[in-house]
């Protein structure tokens, strides 16, 4: 682990092992980190915070620079182990590897730049804000992208001056660690940047309520965000919430069916499935719906799914058994549910080893079943069929998620009316999902609090403080007449 610009192991000695999910083997032990060597990060996080706030922004956005180029230099190492560990094929995982710098960069550019405002007031007296960081931050991250969605929350956050303990999620704990060497590298002084491994519920659980802790980027499932905001409502720390979703993707008679089909299972096969806004609710009007499926079961057929570092593979394997018995299962109550229309079980072409599942498609599926409710996040949709567009939106919001949707149409207008009433906090319209630095993301309803990314991100890894200043020669009311 990397605490205090040291690396170390846990105080207890103790470590747990990770596996590739491609082959089901062990490669690597790591250190088990527990509440007292959290306590130790948050520490060196607290000592290093005040000179880091009051390091120059140019300074600070020197460093994430230069971190940027290193992970230039290493991508082809961080793509290996974003492989190995998390499952995503290599060529995908170098792409993912490839962009990471986007978003060092952006908000290197964007560390001088976040200023405060003045404030125009009533009589001989200026008012002005100043945003400040909050201190201590920590990230806790799931893996299914372990290292992107570190780097999304730990960038605003150095930039903006906060220092930083990461909590890795304990099956993808490998890019974190490499990463941190390379903030090492880059000469970020000890304390700023910390990770410590182990457990959710032993580190994870000592990190959000470690009241040092002023701000929590916690992304995960929904169940463990309302732990972790329990935990940081008993010391009052910031929240930043980016939970789970069941998004709508919605296919309109007049779309051009192709490229829906196309976006469909990127929607839910990219990553087998494990990503958070997975198109994981087909919504398909009735006079496309045949046709669409057909051609999405000719497409499918040509999905190569096997071992990641197949050049072949598009699709790798799910990241543990735990993911893959879970999928499974919820696979078997789609069938009691629904009508299984493709896929649904281990594709025929790999062996024993790995966690691979087949592309699996539900047809008719009622809107209140588990499969159309719940996140299964694996490579399962559910369709729903559709006539008209009040029915289509009731369908769409009918979700405790509300994280993020997709719309294919020709219409801009009708796109842009039901953009307006769907309760998500993205909509994208004839396209699949490309996360960039520049757009906010994030959830409304269970899928989560604020935003990363983008201009609003900010707002997550500052705090407003409001400067009054009296101009007046002396004081013209005395103390009684004030109006407080
Ligand atoms: P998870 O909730 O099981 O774990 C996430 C992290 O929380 C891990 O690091 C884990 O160790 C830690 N954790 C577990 N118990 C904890 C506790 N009691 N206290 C503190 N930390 C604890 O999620 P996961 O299975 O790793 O990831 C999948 C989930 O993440 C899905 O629901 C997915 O939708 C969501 N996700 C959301 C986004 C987003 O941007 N909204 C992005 C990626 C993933």
């Amino acid at each position: 682990m990397y605490i205090a610009g040291e690396w170390c192991f846990a105080e207890s000695g103790a470590t747990f092992p990770t596996i590739d999910p491609n082959t089901g083997r062990e490669i690597a032990r790591i250190p088990r980190g527990s509440a007292s060597d959290v306590a130790r990060a948050v520490e060196a996080a607290a000592g290093a915070a005040r000179d880091w706030q009051f390091t120059d922004a140019i300074a600070r956005a020197a460093l994430l620079r230069r971190l940027s180029q290193l992970v230039s230099a290493n991508t082809a190492d961080l793509a290996e182990l974003e492989a190995v560990d998390s499952g995503h094929y290599l060529s995908k995982a170098r792409d993912l590897v490839t962009a990471i710098p986007l978003w060092l960069e952006y908000w290197s550019g964007m560390a001088d730049k976040v200023n405060g405002r003045t404030i125009t007031v009533p009589g001989e007296k200026m008012s002005l804000t100043v945003l400040e960081p909050l201190g201590v931050t920590a990230h806790i991250v799931p893996w299914n992208y372990p290292l992107l969605v570190m780097v999304r929350s730990i960038a605003p956050a150095l930039a903006l001056g906060n220092t930083c303990v990461v909590k890795p999620a304990e099956d993808t704990s490998l890019s974190a660690l490499k990463f941190a060497e390379l903030v090492e590298q880059a000469g970020f002084p000890p304390g700023v940047f910390n990770v410590v491994t182990g457990m959710g519920a032993e580190a994870g659980a000592a990190l959000a309520s470690n009241p040092k802790v002023r701000g929590i980027t916690f992304t995960g499932s929904t169940e463990t965000g309302r732990t972790v905001a329990k935990l940081a409502s008993e010391h009052i720390a910031q929240l930043n919430l980016e939970l789970g979703g069941k998004s709508p993707l919605i296919v309109l008679p007049d779309a051009r069916l192709d490229d829906a089909v196309e976006g469909a299972i990127q929607g839910f096969c990219s990553h087998a499935g494990q990503v958070c806004v997975a198109g994981s609710r087909l919504l398909l009007h009735e006079a496309i719906a045949d046709e669409f499926l057909n051609r999405l079961e000719a497409r499918l057929k040509d999905t190569r799914i096997g071992d990641g570092f197949d050049k072949a593979t598009q699709m790798g394997p799910v990241v543990s058994q735990k993911q893959y018995d879970r999928i499974m299962s919820y696979i078997e109550i789609g069938r009691q549910e629904a009508e299984l229309r493709i896929g649904g079980g281990r594709p025929a072409n790999v062996g024993p080893d790995g966690y691979y599942i087949e592309p699996t498609v539900f047809d008719n599926v009622s809107p209140r079943a588990r499969i159309a409710t719940e996140e299964i996040f694996g490579p399962v949709t559910a369709v729903i069929r559709w006539n008209d567009v009040d029915e289509l939106l009731k369908l769409a919001n009918d979700s405790d998620f509300g994280l993020f949707s997709v719309i294919w149409t020709e219409s801009i207008t009708k796109a842009l009316n039901i953009a307006r009433r769907l309760e998500t906090g993205s909509v994208i319209i004839n396209d699949w999902f490309g996360e960039l630095p520049m757009t906010p993301h994030g959830g409304t309803k269970q899928s989560g609090l604020g935003r990363e990314e983008g201009f609003e991100a900010v707002h997550g890894y500052t705090q407003v403080k409001h400067i009054g200043i009296n101009l007046e020669e002396r004081l013209t009311t005395n103390w009684a007449d004030a109006p407080l």
